[in-house]
This record gives structure tokens, C-alpha cells and sequence, in this order.
């Protein structure tokens, strides 16, 4: 049901025989109060709670098979689906006072909370220092599925999400008609910000130019890690397919349709896409287009990567800066809990780990 938004469940609630109204009522639990048991949504006749079953329609699916959670606050879910596979969620909660990442989080609340869900079971983009790519593609997720990762962690947590990034396993555009639904479902029924979402894309042209129509308000990420084409074809195989100069010219456009600037992702490995020179090219390459570049600390996968050194990181993010260039490093989370995504359902997969812990009361 969490694949439906308030019009669709006031259509469910006509069929059922009952006042559309009854539909919001449903959309309120599922949406607001992260409520997926029929049973517990008081104010529904039972009549229609029965006709709802009985038609079909189930509001959660999921269920929990891990939870693990590191000092900071983050929380890395395994999320079993009886359509078949696991999926994986983070929750990463923001602090506003920096010490509190080391000490008792109890009672304090995050500035902003962070959900990155995923959009497909493993990934048919290959990249070589990805888990999730090794796995290679089992499936879409549906747009019910991605919301059930939001309004589960939303519930099994006690926090209000207040950013959600498609950046788990999978390319989300694609499945682009499930990304866009959950989008406009997360923006107009849960109630994010349309500024406060984000898709991260490895560089499907095809996909970047539908999103452009769009002329939604969303972040778009575009996953480059190196502006040198011969080094991203063995990085991001589909940059074959894609390459670097039609990838900026859809960039380009999709400025110039939204308005808004892109966010550049490169995940920094060591004696691969780290050097100065490296850099410089890649400031060339952004010359003219309105993008931030975001530098990701490489989360070590079984894959033959190293994490570039913290110099190197700075040496690197020092040249995009003294180009005048927007350039962060993004704060590293979760590596106890192999936050990289298909890094945990790789382990589980493998034959589990001591730490593996059954959720209480979970999976509804
Ligand atoms: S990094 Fe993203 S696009 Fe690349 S293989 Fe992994 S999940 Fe797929």
C-alpha cells in the first residue's frame, strides 16, 4: 500500500464501499505516523480493515534481519522482501553538537536525519569498487518498497526523516518509474522536501535527460570519479556507453532545465583517481557547468581498492578549491557497520557474522 498515495487509497476506499475520506485516514498512518499494522489503525471501521485484507492490499511487507548501528548514531538495516532478496537502508542521524558523536546519544535529538534506501537488489552497473556491483542485478525494487525502507526506519527509530538519498544498492534511474513514484510519494505524503531528496545516478544519459523534464527540485548526484575516460571505463563500465563529453552535455542541460546545480560525487582511491593531476583534469573538465564536487572517503569493499591517504584527500580537494570551486569532503559513517552499500548483504550472504542480531519486535 505504501506504493499508493492519498488519491489512490481514496480510490481503494471507494471500491471497498466506504467514503473516500477513509483512504486519507489510511495515507495519515502509513505516511505520518509510520503505522503498518491494520490493526492498529484505531479510527478505520473493522469492516473496511477486513475488506482492505481481503482485497489484498498489505501496508509493509518488509521485514528486519539486521540492525547494527556504530557510535555516531548510524544505523545500517538488512530488510527481507517476500517478493525475494534483501535489501539495504542506512539511517544516518546529524548532530548539532559534534561531541555528541562520542558521547551518550540518549535523549538528544538530531539536527536532521538522513535515510539512504535503495532501488534495486544488487546493480547491473558494475562499478569495480562497488559490493553491490559484484553482486550483480536480481531485481527493481518497487516504489512500496522504497517507502517501506523510509516509514520503517522512521518507525523502528523514533526519528523524523528529514533527507532521503536513492543511493543505496542500485542505479536508481534504472528503475526510473519506481525512483520517480517514491519521490513524488516521500515529497507529497511524507512530507520531504523536494530540495531535501537526492538521486545519485553512475551516469545513465537517458535517465538524466527524462529527469530534466521533470523540472523537479531535487539534488542529482552524478557518481564521476575521475574525468579521464579511459580510467572510468574500467571504473563505471556504463561510461562506455555513456561517455564523458555526452555525460556533461546532459548534465549541462539539466542545469539549464532545473535550475539547479549537480553535485558531483568522487570516491577518492588511493594511487588510482587521487593525484593532483587528477584533480586538475577534473577541474577542467567542470569548466561551465554549475556543479559542487563532493569527495567520498572509499569504504573498503573485498574489491583490490585502498582508500586514498587523508593527505592525498586534501591535496586533492585543495586544488578543486583554489579553482573557485564548491568542493566538500563527506564525513565518513559506518564503516564498522559496512555502510558501503551491498557490503552487509555480501556478509550475510556469505554465512552471517557474530554480531548478527535479530530484531525485536520488528518485521510487522
Ligand atoms: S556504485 Fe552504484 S551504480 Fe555502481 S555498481 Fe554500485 S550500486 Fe551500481
Amino acid at each position: 500500500m505504501l506504493g499508493l498515495g492519498s488519491l489512490e487509497l481514496k480510490e481503494v476506499a471507494r471500491a471497498c464501499g466506504q467514503p473516500a475520506y477513509r483512504g486519507g485516514q489510511v495515507a495519515r498512518w502509513l505516511f505520518e505516523r509510520s503505522e503498518l499494522d491494520l490493526d492498529r489503525m484505531s479510527d478505520l471501521p473493522r469492516a473496511f480493515r477486513e475488506q482492505i485484507a481481503a482485497a489484498g492490499y498489505v501496508p509493509g511487507e518488509l521485514t528486519f534481519v539486521t540492525d547494527r548501528q556504530t557510535p555516531d548514531g548510524t544505523r545500517k538495516f538488512l530488510l527481507a522482501s517476500p517478493r525475494g532478496g534483501t535489501l539495504e537502508a542506512v539511517l544516518m542521524p546529524h548532530w548539532t553538537d559534534a561531541e555528541a558523536v562520542h558521547t551518550d546519544l540518549e535523549g538528544i535529538r538530531p539536527e536532521r536525519v538522513t535515510a539512504c534506501i535503495s532501488t534495486q537488489i544488487g546493480c547491473a552497473v558494475g562499478c569495480a569498487f562497488c559490493a553491490t556491483g559484484l553482486s550483480g542485478f536480481h531485481r527493481n525494487v518497487a516504489a512500496g518498497e522504497m517507502i517501506e525502507q523510509v516509514v520503517r526506519m522512521q518507525g523502528q527509530s523514533g526519528y523524523r526523516i528529514s533527507n532521503v538519498v536513492f543511493m543505496g544498492m542500485g542505479e536508481p534511474l534504472l528503475n526510473y518509474n519506481d525512483t520517480l513514484k517514491a519521490v513524488r510519494i516521500l515529497n507529497a505524503e511524507v512530507g520531504i522536501g523536494m530540495r531535501h531528496l537526492t538521486i545519485s545516478t553512475a551516469g545513465i544519459i537517458p535517465g538524466i535527460d527524462r529527469l530534466a523534464d521533470e523540472r523537479l527540485q531535487l539534488t542529482l548526484a552524478v557518481s564521476l570519479h575521475t574525468a579521464d575516460d579511459s580510467l572510468r571505463d574500467t571504473l563505471v563500465p556504463i561510461n562506455r556507453r555513456y561517455p564523458l563529453a555526452d555525460l556533461k552535455a546532459a548534465m549541462k542541460q539539466y542545469v539549464a532545465r532545473t535550475s539547479r546545480r549537480i553535485t558531483i560525487e568522487c570516491v577518492l582511491l588511493s594511487g588510482v583517481n587521487d593525484s593532483p593531476a587528477q584533480a586538475r583534469e577534473l577541474v577542467r573538465y567542470l569548466e561551465g557547468l554549475n556543479a559542487h564536487v563532493n569527495l567520498i572517503p572509499y569504504n573498503a569493499t573485498d574489491a583490490q581498492f585502498e582508500p586514498s591517504r587523508p593527505a592525498a584527500v586534501e591535496a586533492f580537494r585543495e586544488v578543486i578549491e583554489r579553482s573557485g570551486r564548491a568542493v566538500s569532503v563527506r564525513v565518513e559513517r559506518g564503516r564498522q557497520i559496512d555502510a558501503a552499500c551491498g557490503q552487509l548483504r555480501r556478509r550475510m550472504a556469505a554465512g552471517g557474522e557474530a554480531i548478527r542480531k535479530e530484531h525485536d519486535g520488528a518485521g510487522s
